[in-house]
């Protein structure tokens, strides 16, 4: 494998390791080209609500994060540095997103859901939380947002795509028509769909999408990138031999790369 594209830097506060180990590790795993995309500001949020810096860099934090990024492009030119960033869809502030992202010339922008109504579910400090909720209606809103997203034209790729199984808790309801429609909609909107191996190490041990998920997209023409969603210097390109082994079996034969949020489609020889 010789991309990862899905890479985060202290900035958003529960990463560890300088940006140069993360490219200095890429390198010594062979990859070609990375992308940073790590946690842009929340734009439903004040400046100093307390979620900048837990979970996502600070606005003031922004400018600094893009120039860091152009700058390490100088001082590794064996290495292909993209400049990227992972935004949460904000449904009801789709205009003040768009404007954030148009601000900064970003080649790569990844969508993600973490949060169901306020609730960042993916935490597992927040976890009893689940308790207090029906499981099939999760999914449903998860389900719905990350359409939504999809739809919103704001993104090149949804990350992680079915993180609402991180700790293994499952719906009553089949799941394949969520799967289907999350397809379709990516399919529609020519969104790509992120393989994402941080799953591997999380309860539900497997990637982010399922196999199931990963097929009802391809057989719709979806493009996927491919992302370690690395917090650690050492977690760059992580177990992308498991993430190698589940695209040769889906029969997924090419990844996408992007400059400027343009797509090319690079084949993958394995
Ligand atoms: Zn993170
Ligand atoms: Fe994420
Ligand atoms: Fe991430
Ligand atoms: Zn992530």
């Amino acid at each position: 494998m010789f991309v990862d594209y899905h890479m985060h830097t202290p900035l958003c506060g529960h990463a560890q390791g300088a940006m140069e180990e993360y490219v200095e590790e890429a390198i010594r795993k062979g990859l070609r080209e990375i992308a940073f995309s790590d946690h842009l500001p929340f734009v439903h949020l004040p400046a100093d609500h307390p979620w900048h810096g837990r979970y996502a860099m600070r606005m003031e934090e922004l400018p600094g994060y893009c120039e860091a990024v152009l700058k390490l492009r100088e001082r590794y030119p064996e290495i292909t540095i993209k400049l990227g960033i992972e935004a949460d869809y904000i449904p009801e502030k789709e205009k003040e997103l768009e404007k954030l992202l148009s601000d900064y010339p970003f080649d790569f922008v990844l969508g993600s859901i973490h949060m169901i109504d306020g609730w960042p579910f993916d935490d597992p400090s927040l976890i009893d939380e689940y308790a207090n909720r029906d499981i099939d209606d999760l999914w449903d809103r998860y389900f719905a947002l990350f359409i939504a997203a999809a739809r919103s034209g704001l993104f090149d790729s949804m990350a992680h795509p079915d993180l609402i199984k991180k700790f293994g808790f499952f719906p009553k309801a089949n799941v394949q028509i969520h799967y289907e429609k999350a397809a379709q909609a990516l399919a529609q909107a020519q969104v790509c769909l992120e393989i994402n191996s941080s799953g591997l190490h999380k309860p539900i041990g497997e990637i982010y999408p399922s196999a199931a998920f990963l097929r009802a997209c391809l057989a719709r023409g979806v493009a996927v990138t491919i992302g370690s969603d690395a917090h650690k210097p050492t977690e760059v390109a992580r177990d992308f031999p498991k993430v190698k082994e589940l695209l040769r079996e889906t029969g997924c034969r090419e990844a996408a790369l992007f400059t400027r949020r343009q797509k090319t489609l690079q084949p993958l020889t394995f």
